[in-house]
């Protein structure tokens, strides 16, 4: 599938997604409400492709003079992708444990306490919610419903983006720094692998819990219909 239609496929799923999240109840999100814009945040290729896509040149190179000022800074890098760890879990295998920062820094785009390219952000900050404002708390406050909701949408985004690849959102952003080259200059993202990034695998099968199969199945025939009508 060509990145045109992927990225409009990519759109429709983060504006069900935004339906979904509307019709939360009781969440504390709010604007400059910003505890959870951190540099451990992840993305796909392709949801850094519609990011920088989305900017005006000067725009696009002071992101990515930031990012690249910033690139030697300790962040979280996946192990597993989603569908990754959705394969341990059919095989009933235990996943490596992941290791994470010890300090929590935030994200090198978050300026005033808020993100100047909310529109475009990837799907890693469009499934932060939570009932109690994470600062107050020290974590955040999700339903599990919400959980499985969001590993749906994440297992969806990485199998659309394949064969591209997935890890921590600024070694994302570099492996497409192209330094503002144009058409048939861009440079081709290089293999995941080289660039510190996972590739993006298959779903295997979504990860649903039980109690959840019923009550997810409006959400699903959005995605299909989505999917059907690209
Ligand atoms: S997820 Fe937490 S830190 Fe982020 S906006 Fe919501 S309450 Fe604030
Ligand atoms: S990209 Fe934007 S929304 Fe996502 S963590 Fe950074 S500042 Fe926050």
């Amino acid at each position: 599938m060509d990145v045109p239609r992927r990225i409009r496929l990519l759109e429709g799923l983060y504006q069900i997604h935004a339906d979904f999240t509307a019709s939360l109840e009781s969440l504390a999100c709010r604007l400059h409400c910003d505890d959870c814009c951190t540099r451990n945040v992840t993305m796909t290729t392709l949801e850094g492709i519609y990011l920088l896509d989305g900017l005006q040149p000067v725009e696009r190179k002071q992101l990515m003079a930031t990012v690249r000022g910033q690139a030697d800074q300790p962040r979280y890098r996946p192990l597993l992708t989603t569908n990754t760890l959705a394969r341990y879990c059919l095989e009933e295998r235990e996943p490596p444990e992941e290791s994470h920062p010890e300090k929590i820094m935030p994200c090198p785009l978050l300026a005033d306490r808020a993100c100047p390219f909310y529109s475009r952000r990837p799907f890693g900050c469009r499934c932060f919610v939570s009932r109690r404002r994470c600062g107050d708390h020290g974590y955040a406050d999700v339903d599990d419903w919400v959980v499985t909701a969001n590993t749906v949408f994440l297992q969806t985004i990485e199998n659309l983006d394949r064969p591209g690849c997935f890890g921590n959102f600024s070694d994302v952003l570099l492996s497409l720094d192209d330094g503002g080259a144009k058409g048939d200059e861009k440079k081709s993202p290089p293999a995941c692998e080289a660039a510190g990034l996972l590739p993006n695998q298959p779903t295997p099968a979504l990860m649903i819990p039980p109690e959840h199969r019923e009550k997810i199945q409006p959400l699903l025939q959005a995605i299909r219909a989505l999917a059907n009508a690209s």
